[in-house]
């Protein structure tokens, strides 16, 4: 997506705007205060590799630009909203390094601090699964006030140096003891004591991490402030310290033009009605659901997101985030669809399976572990009787993979480069188990007539009848193939 020099002026508007919003309400209903005076945070940013395109533009994701700006560098909060990363540790491309730098600068200053926090839940959550798995190696450091010797970048290592500032034994025993612990949970309170809220996206997709961060978290209140994405930064919540499931996003008119595209309140579509003509912001109405269309200088953009109208601020209307429309799996950053998904697993089978046929398959966004993955369920039947079948493990993971391989840029660099999501997951059902999933949606009240195989399923019933009949478990034993040619947010 095109961009100009007047964007960033207006993304740094709209970040100005979040700091105030936050304050606001924090000091409301928490009156908290620091030893220093200061807001400290712990925020995990991360930039990522740019691009040249053939004709020479520089390509990047949109966040990878904010950051880089001298915008970011000069915000005017800088002072007294502090964050402990460093610049130089955020602008480190190696995002190993840059984590790990983060999290001990974060650890150093933790008893100012008193916000965590990162873009999306997911990113977030890696970053605490890193801390469990560093913690050793980061206490050392602390204790001796070095640098392990793994990190090279040398701005990273000097801006966390002049932040270590000497060893500090006691510390490093502190910390320690708390990750030496029997139980992580409420661990984040523990190491960060003053920590108020954890900012974070939990709004849409990110939502299906609202428990494993309640667990880390000891049950601290997770604010999801902004909704935004490459094409435009949309809108803030001005009530941040909601609980999730009541957050609305209040857009603000200057982002850019928002028009509104009515759909049936159910399937999402768009239907032919007179009365579902495209409208503007001021005569969108409470209660409906709408898909999103927004023009800025550099285009026209159907974002592909449902939100529905729940109220309004002044005169402003509110949002609730819906669903993104055709997404069925999402881990991070990664939007799978039924149609790539559908592409995917008829590739694997008709490359892979021999001897069996593929009669039913649906998906589930895993994110018991960190980071997340995606489980198949997949009914097979041997194709020349009705016994049960005899799975081969190297066909099956021949499936896996090459289901891997299908799926697109975006998914095969979060499991190839980024390590944000696990290995795909098979999970084979016995014969049958995909009829007794529609015998369970219909005593759920679902139609015989017009019932669907789901192509995704959600925690509950659905994923406790399929769980409880697998009879193969297999793994992608590869990362998928990823080359950075493309470009992704
Ligand atoms: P991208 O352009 O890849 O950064 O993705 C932007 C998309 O992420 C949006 O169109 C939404 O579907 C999703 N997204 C961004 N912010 C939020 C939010 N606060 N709540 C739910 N979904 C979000």
């Amino acid at each position: 997506m095109p961009s100009t020099a007047e964007e960033l002026d207006r993304k740094t508007f709209f970040y100005n705007m979040l700091v105030p919003v936050m304050n606001k309400s924090s000091y409301k209903n928490h009156k908290h205060c620091s030893s220093n005076g200061l807001n400290v945070g712990m925020y995990l940013l991360f930039i990522k590799p740019e691009i040249k395109t053939p004709s020479g533009l520089q390509a990047r994701p949109v966040l990878t630009s904010y950051y880089k700006s001298e915008q970011f560098k000069n915000r005017p909060f800088n002072k007294y909203n502090v964050i402990t990363s460093p610049n130089d540790a955020i602008l480190c491309e190696d995002s190993q390094q840059s984590m790990y730098c983060q999290l001990l600068c974060g650890l150093v200053q933790r008893s100012h601090v008193l916000r965590l926090g990162a873009i999306f839940a997911s990113a977030f959550l890696r970053a605490v699964k890193f801390l469990e798995n560093h913690f050793t190696e980061l206490c050392a450091d602390i204790r001796t006030g070095t640098v392990a010797s793994w990190i090279t970048d040398s701005g990273c290592r000097d801006s966390v140096l002049s932040i270590l500032n000497g060893p500090n034994q006691e510390l490093a025993d502190e910390i320690e003891a708390l990750f030496n612990a029997k139980s992580r949970e409420g661990i984040l309170k523990r190491v960060w004591p003053k920590t108020k809220y954890i900012e974070v996206i939990v709004t849409g997709s990110m939502a299906q991490y609202i428990p494993t961060l309640e667990f880390y978290s000891g049950g601290l209140p997770l604010v999801s402030v902004m909704y935004a994405s490459s094409e435009c930064f949309f809108g803030l919540n001005i009530n941040p310290l909601c609980k999730p499931s009541d957050v609305s996003y209040t857009l603000l008119p200057n982002m850019a033009y928002f028009e509104f595209l009515p759909v049936d309140d159910k399937s999402h579509e768009e239907t032919q009605l007179e009365s579902h003509r495209i409208v503007d912001l001021v005569n969108v109405e409470i209660g409906r659901y709408y898909e999103l269309i927004i023009t800025t200088f550099a285009g026209q953009y159907r974002v592909g997101d449902i939100l529905k109208v729940t109220g309004f601020h002044n005169k402003a209307p509110q949002f609730s985030f819906v669903e993104r429309r055709n997404v069925v799996l999402s881990i991070d950053t990664d939007k799978t669809s039924e149609e790539d998904l559908m592409k995917a697993v008829t590739q694997a089978k008709l490359i892979h399976l021999q001897g069996l046929l593929l009669t039913e398959y649906t998906s589930y966004a895993d994110t018991s572990s960190i980071p997340g993955h995606y489980v198949l369920f997949w009914e097979l039947k041997p194709r020349y009787d009705n016994d049960p079948p005899m799975l081969d493990k190297k066909m099956m993971e021949d499936c896996c993979s090459e289901v891997e391989d299908c799926l697109d840029y975006v998914y095969r660099r979060c499991r190839n480069k980024d390590g944000s999501i696990g290995a795909l997951e098979m999970r084979v059902v016995s014969l049958g188990t995909f009829d007794a999933l529609m015998d369970f949606s219909i005593s759920q009240g679902s139609s015989v007539n017009q019932y669907k195989t789901p192509r995704c399923v959600k925690s509950g019933g659905a994923l406790q009848i399929l769980d409880s009949r697998v009879i193969g478990k297999f793994f992608t034993k590869r990362v998928p193939q990823w080359e950075p040619l493309g470009l992704d947010s």
